[in-house]
């Protein structure tokens, strides 16, 4: 039983045919890693499967429930499925224990205690219990990316998707995000993550997924892929990365 699963997607912008009939599924407590040249429409997958983008052809099923072409509703769809991006997007004049509280107390209007004392929960999660009450600007950059997995945490998603989340940071900062996303992994979380973590992905990932010109190009399990890729595309993407 899958817990996301896409069927035939087709996504356009305008002319522009961006996701050219994708099929994948994520069953709950797998982690898939997706690469993939810049443009091939990673981004553009990930932002469907949390309902950011509306697509024009094809299916999306995530946790039991159908998602088709027009539909609108999409609030299930956002509280099921967490997102982190390459940007933290956080409040600046929010404490990071205000910005995980946020979608806490103003989309499921829980009140302040129960927020507070879940997004302590989750910063303890993210290793960050002592910047509670500090400022995004008093943090680093790979604490902040931490605050932001927190936030998507604190909101309970089924699947957590996170978009090169590590491609931002300074390079020595790189290492704290990933051993948090590693622990999630650990701790049964479904992830789907775009990386150019190749070694990450190799050691994570369950599934693997490169994307080229809109189309899944390559997919099995990561070892298999990473040592013996059956594409000239996959070969040349791997090379030009490690
Ligand atoms: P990736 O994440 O793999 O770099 P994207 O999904 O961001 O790729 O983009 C895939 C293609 O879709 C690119 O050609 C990009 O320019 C185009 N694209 C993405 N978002 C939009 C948009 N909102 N409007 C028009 N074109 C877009
Ligand atoms: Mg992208």
């Amino acid at each position: 039983m899958s817990l996301v699963s896409i069927n035939g997607l087709h996504k356009r912008f305008g002319d522009l045919h961006v996701l050219k009939g994708i099929d994948l599924s994520v069953r709950e407590g797998e982690v898939m890693a997706i690469i993939g040249r810049s443009g091939s429409g990673k981004s553009t997958l990930l932002r469907t499967i949390n309902g950011l983008e509306s697509f024009d052809e094809g299916t999306l099923d995530v946790d039991g429930e159908r998602i088709t072409v027009g539909q609108s509703n999409l609030r299930n769809l956002r509280l099921k499925v967490g997102m982190v991006f390459q940007q933290f997007n956080l409040y600046p004049h929010l404490t990071a224990g205000q910005n995980v509280m946020l979608s806490l107390t103003v989309v499921k209007r829980m009140a302040k205690k129960e927020a507070e004392s879940i997004a302590r929960d989750m910063m303890e999660k993210v290793g960050l219990s002592d910047k509670f009450d500090y400022y995004p600007d008093q943090l680093s950059g790979g604490q902040q990316q931490r605050v932001a997995i927190a936030r998507a945490l604190a909101m309970s998603p089924k699947v957590l998707l996170c978009d090169e989340i590590t491609s931002a940071l300074d390079p020595e900062l790189v290492n704290e995000v990933l051993s948090v996303v590693r622990k999630l992994a650990e701790d049964g979380m479904t992830l789907i993550m775009v990386t150019h973590e190749m070694r990450f992905a190799r050691e994570v990932g369950d599934q693997l997924v490169f994307m080229h010109q809109g189309k899944v190009h390559e997919h099995g399990s990561p070892k298999a892929l990473f040592s013996a890729p059956s594409t000239p595309e996959l070969a040349s993407f791997v090379g030009s990365i490690s």
